[in-house]
């Protein structure tokens, strides 16, 4: 018995830090949707009970590490599944890259699993079980479009934007999301009003997602990767209607609503920078 899942990358459209908890994380704010540049992630049901984890890229850790591989140890070991699984993982999604990648796996995973083990569990349980092998796995379960608060892991649906293109360029640096949080000066934010980009979202509003667009961990990466901001100034320079730094970075994203203006932005970055996507924002979640 066999089962495929897609996983798709998210890029932020807003990412607000309120404070440092007590328990050491950072309180959230986030705005976060999906875009269909996807890893695959193919399961094989195993009677031997064991789990297993091959990826098709080198860099990618295929052991207990590897976000998927804890997803399937964790729904395993709770609902006491006599069966294991072999999971493949083909990677597309760039690696440390602010796109949520392994986290997407872990969630296509708990998905995936949910269906080939015929556990029964609502999207709701998939998210708060997620929630303990990574802050964005909870989002990754829904996919869509929504605002993450907490540590990331309590999910709020909104609307989908209106559809537009997204141009994604991925300067050849892996940035850590830990290093770049203890470097944030939480006292010195200049935050994002998460409500106006709500608004702007529910009402269709592409130039108001454009000009609210803002990810207060863009000063941390900016200043340790000039690169990063190199990237940024390109894609305003060659025509994206708006530009932001996704997640911890380095990825970069450009908003372009002409499909007309696609080509020629996609090009001029690729002079810059090898890894370059030209995707488009999934709708809604399951679309
Ligand atoms: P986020 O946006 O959630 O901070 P990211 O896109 O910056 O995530 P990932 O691509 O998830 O980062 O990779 C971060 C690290 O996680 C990698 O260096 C890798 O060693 C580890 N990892 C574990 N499982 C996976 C996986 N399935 N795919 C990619 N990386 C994984």
């Amino acid at each position: 018995m066999k089962q495929s899942v897609k996983a798709p990358a998210k890029i932020n459209l807003s990412l607000d830090v309120l404070h440092k908890r007590p328990d050491g994380y950072h309180e959230v704010d986030m705005i976060m949707t999906t875009v269909d540049l996807a890893d695959r992630i193919d399961l094989t049901l195993r009677e031997d009970g064991l789990i297993s984890v091959d990826v098709s890229e080198g860099f990618v850790p295929n052991d207990e590490k590897n976000l998927a591989y804890q997803a399937a140890a964790l729904l395993k070991a709770r609902y006491h599944v006599n069966e294991g699984v072999s999971i493949y993982i083909t990677k597309r999604i760039p690696v440390a890259a602010g796109l949520a990648g392994g986290s997407s796996d872990a969630a296509a995973t708990l998905r995936g699993l949910n269906d080939l083990w015929q556990l029964g569990l609502s999207l709701d349980e998939l998210a708060v079980l997620g929630a303990e092998i990574g802050s964005d796995v909870s989002f990754c379960v829904y996919g869509g479009t929504a605002r993450a608060t907490g540590r990331g892991e309590i999910i709020e649906r909104i609307a989908s934007p209106p559809p537009c293109w997204v141009i994604l360029a991925k300067p050849p640096i892996g940035v850590s999301t830990a290093d770049v949080y203890k470097r944030l000066n939480v006292s010195a934010i200049d935050h994002p009003t998460t409500e106006h980009m709500i608004a702007a979202i529910e009402g269709k509003d592409f130039d108001g997602i454009c000009h609210h667009l803002h990810n207060v961990l863009e000063s941390v990466t900016l200043d340790l990767y000039p690169e990063v901001r190199n990237i940024k100034e390109q894609m305003r320079r060659f025509g994206a209607d708006g530009v932001l730094m996704s997640g911890s970075g380095p990825t970069v994203f450009g908003l372009v609503s002409k499909e007309s203006r696609v080509q020629r932005i996609y090009n001029g970055l690729r002079g810059f920078c090898h890894q370059v996507y030209a995707v488009r924002i999934i709708g809604s979640a399951g679309s």
